[in-house]
C-alpha cells in the first residue's frame, strides 16, 4: 500500500487548494466558505515518480459550536491514519487559538509533522512566517497553494517524511 499525507488545519487556511496544487488537478472542493469539504477525502499523487495518498480533511459547520475541538479531533483521527501530517496554517494570519489547540495534539505524534505557512504569494509575506515557530513543530515552509510558490519545496519535504 502506498504511503499516506494527512493534510489537517482549520478551515479557510488552503487545505483544498493545497491538495489541489500537490494533485496537479483541481479534484479537492475548494471553497470561500468554510468547511465544505467532506470530511475526508482520499485522492492518489504522484512526486517525483513516486506515488502516495493526500487526505484532504474538513467538513465542519462554519457555525459550528467547538470548532477547536472538531480540528482537534480531526487531526487526531488524521495521525492515526497517516504516515506523515501536513498542518496547514494561514500565514497572513498568523497562529490562532485553533491552530494552537491542533500543534498541541500533533505535537504528541509519533509520525512526521510538516507546517505549511500557506498563502505566502509574495516575497513580502515571507515576513510572517518564523511566527509559526510558535507551533512546535519546527520550520514553517512557506507556500502558496493558491500561485504555486514554495510548493516544490514542500514536496521534497514530504516526500522525505514519507
Ligand atoms: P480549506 O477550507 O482549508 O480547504 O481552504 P480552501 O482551499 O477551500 O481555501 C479557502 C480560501 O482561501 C479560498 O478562497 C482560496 O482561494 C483561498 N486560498 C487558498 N490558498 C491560498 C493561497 O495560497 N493564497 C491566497 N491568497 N489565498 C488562498
Ligand atoms: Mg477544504
Amino acid at each position: 500500500p502506498q504511503p499516506v499525507l494527512a493534510v489537517v488545519g482549520r478551515p479557510n487556511v488552503g487545505k483544498s487548494t493545497l491538495v489541489n496544487r500537490i494533485l496537479g488537478r483541481r479534484e479537492a472542493v475548494v471553497q470561500d466558505i468554510p468547511g465544505v469539504t467532506r470530511d475526508r477525502v482520499a485522492y492518489d499523487a504522484l512526486w517525483n515518480g513516486r506515488k502516495f495518498t493526500v487526505v484532504d480533511t474538513g467538513g465542519w459547520e462554519p457555525d459550528a459550536t467547538g470548532l477547536q475541538a472538531a480540528v482537534a479531533a480531526q487531526a487526531e483521527l488524521a495521525m492515526s491514519a497517516s504516515d506523515a501530517v501536513l498542518l496547514v496554517v494561514d500565514a497572513t494570519v498568523g497562529a490562532t487559538a485553533t491552530d494552537d489547540a491542533v500543534a498541541r495534539v500533533l505535537r504528541r505524534s509519533d509520525r512526521p509533522v510538516l507546517v505549511a505557512a500557506n498563502k505566502v504569494d509574495s516575497e513580502r509575506a515571507m515576513a510572517e512566517v518564523h511566527q509559526l515557530w510558535s507551533l512546535g513543530l519546527g520550520e514553517p515552509m512557506p507556500v502558496s497553494g493558491l500561485h504555486g510558490r514554495g510548493s516544490g519545496d514542500l514536496l521534497d519535504a514530504v516526500l522525505a517524511a514519507l
